[in-house]
């Protein structure tokens, strides 16, 4: 009997344990571990032959498995899906701010308005190497889009409903830094309103041709226009803009990322990096890692480009599939500055900030 106490209080102490949780694979259940603990029978629990045989024991000593542990590190979706999730406690080291912003109010009807610009029969994922913000570690101008890449003559579509804005060239009529930017381009405007009240437009640039008109009505899936390379285009693709108010400004971006609904099972991370002084800090390399499962992005500066009015984020992972991951992120010298776990939410974005030590 003494020894099953103490085998029953060594397993409870293994499940109470912090680190019971993997660290090795991060999204792996924890439940699943702790119920093999409680369900392994113990051979020992077999009663002792006594004497006399006919005197059966009747089984007193079978456990109930009592402690079976709910981890208290899983996060229960108890916020509206509307809302933005709340970044699980940072479990290793490292400065990690946890916050919550508010609600956000600039997305009806859910956090993802829009749709992908492609038919699932094309590629809908856009270039993770030259993403919103970046230069792509210095070579390119800075990204004000996200670009698809697809076959010259690929049909693009609306991403959500709405009213054709400008269909044509940007050479008499300026929507980038200078004439013939965009080449052909599309502009919709939809019936959303954004944060502060103003109208929600999209993009589509360098396009082979249109087939849109001003005025046109437009819905979402909507055939506008075909991929080609015209403006300032290095090979065939589309380059798509979220502009907020003025559909004629270039410094009136926000990032797509955070209005393309992600596929099912997968969620947004969205965050800030920041230095000790709290100032956003530019192009550092972020990582979400979890067995066979990686993404990696880089920040953007907010005076370069613009973030989200109520998030302020200065980086994104987008389409990354619900479960936990480590954010890591790497400093100049690539040495490992901040480590810690998140949980993403499908269809949901997660909001994490960090604090870089010098
Ligand atoms: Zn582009």
């Amino acid at each position: 009997m003494k020894s099953l106490a103490a085998l029953f209080l060594a397993c409870l102490a293994l499940a109470l344990l912090p680190n019971a949780m993997p660290e090795a694979a991060p999204n792996t259940p924890t439940p699943i571990r702790i119920a093999q603990i409680t369900a392994t029978p113990l051979p020992f629990f077999t009663p002792p032959p006594t004497d006399t045989p006919t005197d059966t024991p009747t089984p007193t000593i079978t456990l109930t498995p009592t402690i079976t542990l709910t981890p208290s590190i899983t996060p229960t979706p108890t916020i509206a899906p509307t809302q933005i999730g709340t970044a699980v406690p940072g479990l290793l080291s490292g400065d990690s701010a946890l916050w919550t912003p508010p609600a956000p109010t600039n997305r009806v009807g859910g956090n993802f308005l829009f749709g992908r610009p492609f038919s699932f029969r094309h590629n809908t994922y856009w270039s993770r190497e030259y993403g919103y913000g970046s230069t792509k570690r210095g070579q390119l101008q800075i990204h004000h889009g996200l670009d698809f890449a697809n076959p010259h003559g690929t049909a693009i579509q609306a991403v959500g409903d709405g009213v054709v804005y400008y269909a044509g060239a940007d050479v008499e009529r300026l929507f980038g830094p200078r004439p013939d930017f965009y080449g052909i381009l599309v502009v919709i405007e939809h019936p959303f309103m954004y944060s502060t009240g103003e109208k929600i437009y999209t993009l589509y640039g360098h396009m082979r041709e249109t087939v849109a008109y001003n005025g046109q009505q437009v819905k979402a899936g909507e055939v506008i226009g075909y991929v080609g390379a015209t403006g300032v285009a290095l090979g065939a693709h589309l380059h798509l803009e979220v502009r907020i108010g003025d559909p004629e400004s270039y410094d009136a971006t926000r990032n797509p990322e955070l209005w393309l609904t992600p596929y099912e099972g997968a969620g947004v991370v969205a965050g800030i990096v920041r230095d000790i002084y709290g100032n956003k800090l530019e192009g550092v390399q972020l990582e979400l890692q979890a067995p066979g499962n990686n993404h990696l992005t880089f920040s953007y500066s907010g005076t370069r480009v613009n973030g989200d009015n109520i998030l302020g984020e200065n980086f994104v992972f987008a389409d990354v599939n619900t479960g936990y991951y480590y954010l890591t992120v790497k400093g100049a010298d690539g040495a490992l500055a901040h480590r810690q776990m998140i949980y993403v939410w499908a269809g949901q974005v997660t909001f994490v900030e960090v604090h870089l030590l010098p």
